[in-house]
Order: structure tokens, then sequence, then C-alpha cells
């Protein structure tokens, strides 16, 4: 009889190896610092989602509730793992509250941290109210509220999205892509479009990296819903007293540019889980340069550098939720492999 798998983090990818094992008939022991599952799109109140268009209380909700009614699922909200001793097969964890698990093999679905725009002092969040970021206009959006200017609560009549706060700048020590924050603003500009017409939307970028997705975001974003593009390098937000003013250079003409705006929205990225360090000792894992989980080889999927332990999601890396649920999938499926080849022996 094999021991059931233990998963810790219950986001897109923890609940999809949870639903997949459990779907095999395997046991599963699902831990989750938090007190409730669903991971970022429901810890963080995001609206609907790229490129399902779906709300993620009711995707992602639906995925809580899948496993949480799931007999072969036990679930351990606020709990962490303090220590992790044994072989594939055969593990024990110990948890937070002293108590232990045994388990046949472990999935790392601990997903990201949002990066937290204060690192980025210049553009303003933190010293003027009406600069925020997407995860707060997400927010606002799926609690019915609309988008409104937090200073004063008036509907603004103008918007600048900022791309990449917190991704591909090596100034702040955060070289990456964070993958789905082009997307996921594109979508923002579309819905700031429709809620409020008369609201003029701006998107500063770098590069547009919608992947597979130009026609639905980039192209609609701009041809049906009129949302500007700007290239530029951002200098600094500051204010006048009535506007924010986003001061930087269009790089495509070269020439310096300052435009007034109510309400400046910072497209944050994905940082290494900031546990990382923590949860690389207790699980005996190796992390990658930048503090993310290392994979292992593509031998195994979702394989690190612990036989027996492996890895899905965000934890690797910034990741979309249909990638991070792909990952839990194929984790499960070498998780489910795993044990029962130690049972059988
Ligand atoms: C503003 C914003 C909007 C986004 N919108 C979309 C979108 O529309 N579509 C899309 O595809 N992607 C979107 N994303 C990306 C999406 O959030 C991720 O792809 C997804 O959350 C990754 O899932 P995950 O399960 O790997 O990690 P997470 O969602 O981060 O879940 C990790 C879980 O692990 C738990 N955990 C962490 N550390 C520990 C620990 N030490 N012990 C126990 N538990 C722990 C956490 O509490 C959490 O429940 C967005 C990202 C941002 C920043
Ligand atoms: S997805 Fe777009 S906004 Fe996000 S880091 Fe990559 S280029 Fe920047």
């Amino acid at each position: 009889m094999s021991k059931p798998v233990l998963i810790v983090g219950a986001g897109p990818a923890g609940l999809a190896a949870a639903g997949a094992l459990a779907g095999a008939g395997q046991s599963v022991v699902l831990v989750d610092k938090e007190s409730r599952l669903g991971g970022a799109p429901i810890l963080s109140g995001y609206a609907k989602l790229v490129p399902s268009g779906e709300w993620a209380k009711d995707a992602i909700g639906g995925m809580v509730r899948r496993v949480e009614q799931d007999a072969l699922v036990t679930v351990r909200t606020g709990a962490r793992v303090e220590k992790f001793e044994g072989e594939p097969g055969s593990f024990r964890a110990t948890l937070s509250d002293g108590s232990s698990v045994e388990a046949g093999a472990a999935i790392l679905a601990t997903g990201f941290t949002h990066f937290d725009s204060v690192n980025k002092p210049e553009w303003g969040f933190g010293t003027f109210p009406d600069v925020v970021t997407t995860t707060q206009v997400e927010q606002m959006m799926s609690s019915g509220r609309g988008v409104r200017c937090p200073s004063d609560g008036r509907k603004p009549q103008r918007v600048a999205i900022l791309l990449c706060v917190g991704s591909r700048d090596r100034q702040i020590g955060r070289e990456w892509c964070s993958k789905i924050c082009c997307t996921v603003s594109c979508n923002i500009a579309m819905e700031i479009r429709e809620e409020l017409p008369d609201c003029h939307v701006y998107i500063y970028y770098m590069d547009i990296r919608t992947y597979g997705l130009n026609e639905t975001y980039y192209w609609k974003s701009q041809e049906e819903f009129k949302v500007k593009y700007i290239k530029a390098r951002i200098a600094e937000v500051t204010s006048d007293g009535q506007k924010l003013i986003v001061k930087g250079e269009d790089t495509l003409v070269k020439r310096p540019i300052t435009i007034p705006f109510d309400m400046v929205v910072h497209a944050i990225g994905m940082d290494p889980n900031v546990d990382n360090k923590s949860i690389a000792g207790v699980f005996g894992v190796s992390l990658q340069e930048h503090g993310h989980i290392a994979r292992g080889s593509y031998g195994t999927s979702g394989a690190t550098s612990r036989p027996g332990v492996f890895v899905a999601g965000a934890a690797t890396g910034p990741e979309t939720i249909d990638d991070s649920i792909a990952q839990g999938n194929a984790a499960a499926m070498a998780a489910f492999a795993m044990v029962h080849q130690k049972a059988a022996a």
C-alpha cells in the first residue's frame, strides 16, 4: 500500500496535482500556510483571468471545491513543513503544529511572491495614493466597486499602466520577464475602457510580450478599445498637486515626454517566493541563481535536485496559470509512478 503524496502549496499548481492524484486513487496531504486554498488568484482577489476570461473565483474556486470535497485529499491549512526526513517511498514531514505526516513523495507547489513596488520608489508607489498595482486594480474589479482613484473615489479620466515593474530590471536584481503581466495589462486596459468609456488608457512598454495572444489582447486593445501604447523609458512619477505626472523618454522618437494622469498602475512582476530559502533548507533542494526552486533534468517531469521531491508552477519561476496547472499534473504523474514503484518493490 503506497503512502500519501505530500503537496505543499494549494495554488493552481498544487490544486491540479492534488486533483490528478486523487483522480487516480492516490491519497494526498495538501498543506498551505494560508487559511484559504487557491493561491494567488484567490488570495489576491484576481478578477477575470487571461486568456480564458473566466472569473478567478469561479475557475480556481471550482478547483478548490473539488479538492476540498475529495475524500482522498486531507487539507491542512495554516501549516508549514518544518522538517522533512527519509527517502523516496518513505518520508516523514513534521508540520508547524508539531504533527507529522508520512509521505511517499512530495510536490513543492509553493508559488511566487508579488513584487513590492516600494522597491521602485521613483515610480511613485507608496508616495501617491493614486499610484496602484495591477493586483489592486484586479481587486477593484473583482469586488464590483469598479476602477476608482483611491485618494478620493473619483472615476479616473486618464490612466497610465507601466509595464515591467519589478521585472527585466537589473538595477534592482530582477532580470527575468514575468511572462504574464503584458497580457494581464492589455486585459485590464480593455476592461477599464469598457467600464469607463471616457477614460483614456495608455500603456508604457519596453516590449510587448503577449505570448501567443497578440490578436486577442495586443491588437484588439488598440483596434477595438483604443488603448494607446507608448514605447518608453520611464524616469519618474511625480505630482503637480492635481495630477500624477509620468516623465520619461519616448524611445521611438527619442524625445522626452511628460504626460499627466489621474491614476498610474504598476504592472508588478513575480518574485521568487520569499520562503524559498527556508523551503530549500527543509526539503534539501537546490535553488537556481535568482532564488527560484531549481528544476532537475528533463528525464523526470517536475524533478528537483532531491529524488522523491518534485516541483510545479511558479515555484520554479514566473508561470501562467495554464502552465502551472500542466506542471502540477505532470509532477503528480511522476510522484504517482514513484510511490507505486516503491510500494511494489
Ligand atoms: C497581478 C497578476 C495577475 C495575474 N493574472 C493571471 C491571469 O489572468 N492568468 C494567468 O494565467 N496567470 C496570471 N497571473 C499569474 C498567476 O498568479 C500564477 O500563474 C499562478 O498563481 C501560479 O500558481 P502556483 O500554484 O504555482 O502558485 P501560487 O498561486 O503562488 O500558489 C502558491 C501557494 O503556496 C502557498 N505557500 C507558499 N509558500 C508556502 C510555504 N512555505 N508553506 C506552505 N504553503 C506555502 C501559498 O499560500 C499559495 O497558496 C497573474 C499574476 C499577477 C502578479
Ligand atoms: S510579460 Fe511584459 S510586462 Fe511582464 S515582464 Fe515580460 S515584458 Fe515586462
